[in-house]
């Protein structure tokens, strides 16, 4: 059944905005515990995406790139290791599974996970409107004044004039982080984020317009995967990549850090004390933060070196550097660049400039609407979260706000990442359920009041 089609005035029990992996376990948990109980017991749930279809990441679905988190942290195992939404089941599916075994890794491809991902959600399609951007979420109080529902309004992209409005109990809000861009930026064909790379780069290659040199700005994992994937796709092209440190930082993948990924990690840093919290981020801040794969920085060094040797030197680097003004002419682009130890600036001409200058959380406040109103907020303005991911909200209110992956302040590193995505999903049905009785009450009590 199709909540959001079948009984489209029907009130939802969750209803989640955004479907990306967070979201999708989640769904993946409702449908596994709808399955066990009862009818009357089910959760409605509902999902909006606002993509035409399931993607993760598909701008940066570089063919060899790997994952950075073991198989075993699917949207279901760390949860529910029976649960056929697994790797393992996927993997069974498409009779990869002692191929995959034989390649005796825990790092899937990339490319496969999201096959994983666009096989797990087709499962659950039924549960899914894709085309669907949420923009506005507006609170609806009962005759008392009590805020208990929350009504979510979305439009079809490229149809601004046409909105759906859907009432839910809960809204589950997982639409992850958006691309940042140095202050001023403009992206244009020949100025990317790296969020914009393969279909970019395919274009181009496609027309086959030339390319002569391209700089890219950043030194974490996404621009040295962008450095090492443009120099593969222009045999032809010099591939600069510039950024302030003095070389790239290796992740730290190391067992005891990785630790901080692990569930009983969220609970130790939800009860840290603010000045506890900031320790934990910074000391493991290179786990994750501005760092790359030891694999891939030890790759880019050896094929600078062996361009040296053979004399013809088209990997480049310009370390302790800064862009500090990029001109866009008609065919060209002119980047100036500092090198910050002497502050001797040069002006580079480019064919290309890629920003792999990371993602920032999306504006909750403009998502929310007048819903944002209602989060409590602590005394640096960042909304208050308790431990089951639901958030704060005033007294007047009993309809619940869910977030996925805006909640680093309170519970740590895992927050965007995948490694605690099955867990978590367990944790925010947990408390859908323990909320559920007497959101059931409440519902009754207006109906017949
Ligand atoms: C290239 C790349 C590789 C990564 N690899 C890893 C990895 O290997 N391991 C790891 O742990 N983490 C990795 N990450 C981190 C990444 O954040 C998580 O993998 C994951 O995407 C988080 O899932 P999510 O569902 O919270 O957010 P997202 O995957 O970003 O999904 C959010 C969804 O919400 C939708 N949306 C946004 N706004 C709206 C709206 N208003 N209405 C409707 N829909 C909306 C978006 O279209 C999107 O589909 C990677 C990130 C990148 C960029």
């Amino acid at each position: 059944m199709n909540a959001l089609h079948d009984e489209p005035d029907a009130i939802l029990d969750v209803l989640g905005i955004g479907f990306g992996p967070s979201n999708l376990a989640l769904a993946i948990a409702v449908e596994e515990h709808n399955a066990q109980v009862a009818p009357e017991h089910r959760i409605r749930a509902g999902f909006l995406e606002r993509q035409p279809s399931f993607g993760w990441h598909r701008g940066m679905l570089i063919e060899d790139a790997t994952m950075q988190v073991s198989f075993l942290k699917d949207l279901v195992t760390m949860r529910n290791p029976t649960s056929d939404f697994s790797f393992l089941c996927f993997l069974r599916e498409r009779g990869r599974m002692v191929d995959f075994l034989n390649a005796k890794t825990l790092f899937p491809l990339r490319i496969e996970f999201h096959e994983y991902f666009e096989w797990a959600a087709a499962r659950v399609a039924h549960l899914v409107d894709y085309s669907d951007e949420v923009v506005s979420v507006d609170p609806v109080a009962g005759p008392d004044g009590e805020v208990r529902w929350l009504d979510v309004v979305s439009r079809v992209p490229g149809a601004p004039e046409r909105t759906i409005t859907r009432r839910a109990r809960n809204i589950s809000v997982a639409v992850g982080l958006e691309p940042h861009l140095p202050p001023d930026t403009a992206l244009s064909d020949r100025i990317w984020h790296n969020s914009q790379l393969v279909p970019r780069v395919r274009e181009l290659n496609e027309s086959g317009t030339p390319v002569g040199r391209v700089l890219v700005l950043g030194a974490g994992q996404s621009a040295a995967e962008a450095v090492d994937y443009l120099h593969q796709s222009f045999p032809e092209s010099e591939i600069c990549a510039i950024f302030a440190k003095y070389g790239y930082t290796p992740a730290d993948d190391s067992p005891f850090a990785n630790r901080i990924f692990d569930p009983e990690a969220v609970d130790v840093y939800f009860r840290s004390k603010p000045e506890v919290k900031q320790s934990l981020v910074d000391y493991h801040r290179s786990t994750n933060y501005s760092v790359v794969d030891m694999d891939l920085i030890e790759s880019l060094y050896a094929t600078m070196y062996r361009e040296k040797v053979q004399g013809r030197e088209r990997l480049r680097l310009r370390n302790v550097s800064r862009i500090r003004d990029v001109r866009s002419l008609d065919d060209h682009l002119e980047v100036t660049v500092e090198y910050l130890p002497t502050g001797e600036r040069e002006v580079i001409s480019a064919d290309l400039l890629v920003h792999a200058t990371g993602y920032r959380p999306r504006d909750l406040d403009t998502l929310l609407g007048r819903t944002a109103k209602l989060c409590l907020r602590d005394d640096k303005d960042a909304v208050r979260v308790g431990r089951d991911h639901r958030v704060e909200l005033t007294p007047d209110v009993t309809a619940g706000i869910y977030l996925q992956g805006a909640t680093e302040h309170t519970h740590g590193l895992t927050s965007t990442l995948l490694s605690t995505t099955a867990v978590r999903s367990g944790e925010i049905l947990d408390s859908l359920l323990a909320h559920r009785t007497a959101d059931l009450a409440d519902d009754l009590t207006a109906r017949t009041g």
